[in-house]
């Protein structure tokens, strides 16, 4: 099976992913590649992300990889906390402070709407760099609902559901979410 490393160190998106590509590609992530650096992310925008990250990888272990790059636009909040999502309660936040900041700054908010957004950046050699999009529309609850996922699933519900993101089983998840659909489109383009 063909090898591909997905630049992450986050083992809930590369479970995720794992179950998408299962028996068509061997998806490997920064940790079996024995990488624990911090990639530097300091683009402004989510592609800028993306691609700096998969450069980084791509360069540095001569691989073919992707990167992905994930925000929460919250239009009450002019698109906060957008690229910054990851550390939108400070630099070494969990995911925990940053629910607690996002439930404050919308308190007595009315008009929730969001959106998740990723871009995926895809680097192989010999082929110009490819980028993967997608886009769920949805809700900021104002509490937490369930405990799966990771980041801010248990506050976001997606448009169409009466339930969060974090009551959603993986698979359900992945048929829906941004990363999932920007994910079916690698896949696409991959397995032609
Ligand atoms: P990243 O670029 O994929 O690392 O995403 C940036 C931040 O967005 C993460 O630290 C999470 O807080 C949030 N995030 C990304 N994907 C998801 C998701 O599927 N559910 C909830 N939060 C997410």
């Amino acid at each position: 099976m063909q090898q591909l490393v997905f630049a992450t160190h986050n083992k809930h998106k590369l479970d995720e992913v794992c179950k998408i590509f299962q028996g068509q590609y061997n998806i490997i992530g920064l940790d079996q590649l024995h990488c624990f650096t911090d990639i530097p992310e300091t683009g402004v925008t989510l592609q800028e992300n993306a691609l700096q990250k998969a450069t980084f990888i791509a360069n540095k272990y001569n691989v073919d990889c992707f990167a992905d790059d994930t925000g929460l636009e919250v239009d009450a909040l002019n698109g906060a906390p957008g690229v910054y999502s990851a550390r939108y309660a400070g630099e070494h936040c969990t995911f925990d402070d940053n629910i607690n900041k996002l439930l404050s700054a919308l308190d007595g908010v009315t008009q929730r709407t969001a959106r998740f957004k990723t871009v995926i950046a895809l680097i192989q050699r010999n082929v110009p760099v490819q980028y993967f999009y997608g886009t769920i529309e949805g809700i900021i609850l104002t509490e937490r609902q369930g405990d799966g996922g990771f980041g801010y699933d248990p506050i976001f519900q997606p448009l169409g559901y009466s339930c969060s993101f974090a009551q959603l089983s993986m698979e359900e998840k992945n048929r829906i979410s941004h990363r999932g659909l920007a994910i079916a489109a690698l896949r696409k383009y991959l397995i032609r």
